[in-house]
């Protein structure tokens, strides 16, 4: 139980330092498998007992198990390390941070959901941060997807429709065309379809944003009316999907299908503010409450 509550303050720790950020650099002699593009934003730090789930915002997770010894490390850039570098097995930099793992006992990479493994399903379809990429045909693949009643959330974050769109760009891309994130896909126009594809290229191909409307903004104004900014966990893979109720209201269907709530409070917050770590923190207190001894 020591143990896993050590599992449990690392991914804080974790989260404070990586979430909503880009990756600069992905180095992991002791993995193999697909990897984490550098450019993707750090979407969640999950736990599951003695392991720790890194998730990029393109559906890619890095999966680590510890036992007595073993972890995750923190540094500043330029910070010396308290172990020899030759024994990191990942190193994982953003802009303020470098985390590195030493001495978990399996390291592996997968996506969330990949749908090239699903049985039923084709190829990828085109790449959309491509400046030559057809985007009629992908504006034709969004409007025959087959699955009638699939949310446009769910769409484009479906490879085989376009590929390389990430979930930061997904709820970027819907905020700035004012679609309601639980939109029927089935029901948008062929503009509007155009539109969001040919947003999500141009994000893609100049790499923004920079600063997020409503991406890692939750409980925070929206510049465009002033709600505040709402996130829950949406879809088959349950990324976390952030949009503002207010303006997004394009389609809006009227009942919210398949969502799961992150309680985000409106009182401020200190320390570290991701939903997660809500999660996290209301767990903690649970187990507390439960008069578990092994806490320290
Ligand atoms: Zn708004």
């Amino acid at each position: 139980m020591r143990e896993v509550n050590s599992v449990y303050r690392t991914a804080v720790t974790l989260r404070t330092a990586l979430i909503g950020k880009q990756t600069l650099a992905f180095d992991a002699l002791g993995c193999d498998g697909i990897r984490p593009a550098v450019g993707h934003t750090i979407e969640e730090v999950r736990t599951f007992g003695k392991n720790i789930e890194i998730v990029w915002d393109d559906g890619v997770v890095l999966h680590s198990t510890f036992r007595l010894t073993g972890s995750w490390h923190l540094y500043r850039r330029g910070e010396r390390w308290s172990k020899p570098r030759d024994r990191a097995q990942v190193v994982i930099a953003v802009s303020d941070w470098i985390a590195v793992c030493f001495g978990a006992i399996s390291l592996e990479t997968f996506r969330d959901f990949d749908p090239r493994r699903h049985p039923i399903l084709g190829k990828l379809g085109p790449n959309i941060s491509h400046h030559d990429v057809d985007i009629e045909e992908c504006v034709d693949r969004m409007m025959h997807y087959e699955d009638r009643e699939a949310t446009v959330s769910d769409v484009l974050l479906d490879q085989r429709v376009v590929s390389g769109i990430g979930n930061v760009f997904r709820c970027e891309i819907l905020w700035a065309c004012e679609i309601h994130p639980w939109a029927c896909a089935s029901e948008l126009k062929r503009a509007e379809c155009r539109e969001l594809l040919l947003l999500a290229q141009e994000s893609l191909i100049a790499q923004i944003p920079n600063e997020m409307a409503v991406y890692g903004r939750q409980g925070k104004s929206c510049h465009r009316c002033g709600d505040l900014i709402r996130v829950a966990h949406h879809g088959e893979a349950s990324r976390v999907l952030y949009w503002c109720p207010g303006c997004q209201i394009g389609h809006q269907p009227l009942v919210s299908p398949n969502i799961t709530p992150l309680s985000i409070d409106r009182t401020p917050v200190f320390g570290d503010t991701h939903p997660a770590s809500h999660v996290l923190m209301n767990e903690l207190a649970t187990m507390r409450g439960d008069g578990q001894d092994s806490f320290n």
